[in-house]
């Protein structure tokens, strides 16, 4: 039997859903019931039926699902997969932001964030949805975290707002080095450069589309151009060449590939095992879990764009 009727067997016998980030390796993604972003398949969760959903990603994402739906099992294949990041809040800086701008300020954490520092926020955001909530929440002053390039993209966007932001950042797109694009650019004039705002501001400048991984997988489907210059982590491709209906586009990285090792440490033999043993199982306490479900909502709340 192989590996993968291994995983459709085991899937049946636990009432099983797979989720898979556009970051996995391709042959995750390609047994997965469902490929996206975190914020669309958190939402998701909360739409299906099952008892039990693997989350081929990092710990946070497996912690969203598991905030929005309480009642079902989340599997993380790999529990020791972790978003740098996400540990990136600076708790003092809540405080000291709160205790200067009182209710004139909004603590917004990008989903990329541990339990902890959701149960310290106002609102979360994704990169889909940053800018629109930000733009129509009351409060002029926004404590912006985990992310200093996300949060500085949404400041340039939205100039009436006093956006602050800490010092936190992707080490993975972060590290995306603009010269390296501009030599890509330069040797494919006619290819498009695609970044995601967690890039820093140099290279979000040189980028013709700026915007999270779905809006880049839609823009790689249907912008006229052959070639794209991708500045994301890579696994994104594999879903722009499956979504583009012909085969002729391609897709460049720069030379240092932005490959997030954490999303590469799931494996198929990692989520059979997962489902054959039920280990990796997401734990949160309840009264942190009560604290950190607020902000999930609210985002769920003011998100106008429609579900999955
Ligand atoms: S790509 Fe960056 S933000 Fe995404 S999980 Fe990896 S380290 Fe975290």
């Amino acid at each position: 039997m192989s590996i993968v009727e291994e995983i459709d067997n085991y899937k049946k016998e636990r009432d099983a859903v797979i989720f898979a980030h556009y970051y996995t390796q391709p042959e995750i993604q390609d047994i997965a019931d469902y490929v996206g972003d975190s914020f669309a398949l958190a939402r998701l969760a909360t739409e299906l039926e099952c008892k039990t959903i693997v989350f081929c990603g990092v710990r946070f994402m497996g912690e969203s699902v598991k905030l929005l739906s309480p009642e079902k099992t989340v599997l993380l294949p790999e529990p020791k997969a972790d978003c740098p990041m996400a540990h990136m809040v600076p708790t003092g800086l809540i405080e000291d932001c709160r205790a200067r701008y009182g209710d004139d300020l909004a603590v917004v954490c990008y989903v990329n964030s541990t339990v902890e520092a959701k149960a310290l926020s106002d609102v979360c955001v994704t990169s889909s949805n940053a800018l629109s909530i930000v733009g129509e929440l009351p409060q002029r002053h926004v404590l912006f975290v985990p992310d200093k390039h996300l949060g500085s993209y949404v400041g340039s966007r939205l100039p009436k707002k006093n956006i602050i932001t800490g010092h936190g950042c992707c080490p993975v797109h972060d590290s995306i080095d603009v010269e390296e694009v501009r030599e890509l650019k330069a040797a494919h004039p006619n290819a498009i450069v695609l970044a995601h705002p967690e890039c820093n501001e140099e290279v979000r400048k040189v980028a013709d589309v700026i915007g999270s991984t779905s809006r880049l997988i839609s823009a790689a489907a249907h912008a006229p151009a052959r070639e794209y210059i991708v500045a994301t982590a890579v696994g994104v491709e594999h879903r722009m060449a499956l979504d583009a209906d012909d085969a002729w586009r391609s897709f460049l990285y720069p030379k240092t590939l932005p490959v997030c090792s954490d999303m590469a440490m799931v494996t198929l033999e990692k989520v059979r095992d997962c489902l054959r043993d039920m280990n990796g199982e997401i734990e949160i306490d309840l009264a942190l879990a009560e604290r950190a479900r607020k902000p999930l909502e609210c985002m769920l709340e003011l998100t106008k764009e429609p579900g999955w």
